[in-house]
This record gives C-alpha cells, sequence and structure tokens, in this order.
C-alpha cells in the first residue's frame, strides 16, 4: 500500500529555484514514487544560523510505496548526487529533503524521527505544508496544522517567510 508522505525541500546556494526542480524530478524517478501535489516557493530567512543567504523552501506532497529509512536513503542518495557535502549543522545547502510526515507513522530510529522533530516550530516548513494540506492532523498528538502555525504566527509574525 502506498503512503501519503511530506517532504520539505530548501536551498540556499546557487541557482535556488533550479535546485529545487532537480530534486523533485529525481523524487519522482525513486522506485514506486510520485508528486501528489507541490506547494509554493517560499523565501525564507535562515534558520538556526542567520548569517548566511537566505532559503527557497517547498513542501511536496507525495506518495511512495518506499519504505521510511528506503526513502531517507533515496533522498539521501539525490543530496549527494547534487553535490551537497556534509557540513554544519544548519549551515549553506546546495539542497536538503527532509522527511516531515510519513503516513500517520510515528517514527523513532537513529537516522530518522518522523514527524520531523523541529517541524513545528519552522514557519518555513508550516506554511507551504497548509498550502498543500490545510486539514493535516498530527499523528503523534492530534494537533490540527491550523492550531500549530497560528500559535507560531502569534509568537513570531511571517516577515521572515514570503512567497516567490
Ligand atoms: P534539521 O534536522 O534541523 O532540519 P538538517 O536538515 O540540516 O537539520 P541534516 O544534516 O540534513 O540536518 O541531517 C542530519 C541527519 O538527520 C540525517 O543524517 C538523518 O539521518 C537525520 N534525520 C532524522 N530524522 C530525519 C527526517 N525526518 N528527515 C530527514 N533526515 C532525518
Ligand atoms: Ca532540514
Ligand atoms: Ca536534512
Amino acid at each position: 500500500m502506498k503512503k501519503r508522505v511530506y517532504i520539505g525541500l530548501g536551498s540556499n546556494c546557487g541557482l535556488k529555484q533550479e535546485n529545487l526542480a532537480v530534486a523533485r524530478n529525481k523524487i519522482t524517478e525513486l522506485e514506486g514514487t510520485r508528486i501528489v501535489k507541490s506547494s509554493s516557493l517560499y523565501l525564507t530567512a535562515p534558520w538556526g544560523r542567520t548569517e548566511q543567504e537566505d532559503f527557497i523552501n517547498q513542501v511536496i506532497e507525495i506518495k511512495t510505496a518506499l519504505e521510511p529509512l528506503a526513502l531517507l536513503q533515496g533522498l539521501q542518495e539525490i543530496e549527494i548526487k547534487m553535490g551537497r557535502q556534509r557540513q554544519e549543522k544548519w549551515g549553506p545547502r546546495i539542497i536538503d529533503l527532509d522527511i516531515l510526515l510519513f503516513g500517520d507513522e510515528v517514527l523513532d530510529f537513529p537516522e530518522l524521527k518522523v514527524p520531523h522533530p523541529l517541524m513545528r516550530q519552522r514557519l518555513f516548513v508550516l506554511v507551504p505544508l497548509q498550502e498543500v494540506n490545510a486539514e493535516l492532523i498530527f499523528p503523534d498528538d492530534g494537533a490540527k496544522i491550523k492550531e500549530v502555525l497560528i500559535s507560531v504566527l502569534a509568537r513570531e509574525g511571517n516577515k521572515k517567510i514570503k512567497r516567490v
């Protein structure tokens, strides 16, 4: 049975929009995988380490027959093929592909945590995710995406993210 999975894409080096397009193409080449929906692209201020270029971020919804760890491996191979080096945490990158949600599974492998542990704090994830699925519910605690987004917006405002 194919699972509905949400992936967060980001780039802040080189031709950022082109990098996301290449990554989306390569994702559709993964076994048993297709893209169902794509959000707009968003220009966002860097998170964590702020003295670097802005990011372009996007969220896509895919259907995949791959198991979670096989999907993670496929995404990491795409990152490496596109020239991503292992760098400092939250540093500049050509492409970053994170698994946000994997069906309604809650996963805690050493190399894969789902839902993505920091996604609830990140407007650059929550805004495009809500665009793709406004009715989304978090599988771990039943929180609604709309409510999570409202609480982060109330804390931070939305100045740091704008639709391209
Ligand atoms: P962040 O996790 O804060 O977004 P990052 O994307 O910069 O940071 P990376 O260097 O890309 O971090 O990845 C570090 C490790 O995170 C990967 O090697 C991977 O094993 C692990 N990881 C854990 N959970 C996930 C997930 N849901 N999606 C992608 N990678 C994950
Ligand atoms: Ca990331
Ligand atoms: Ca990552």
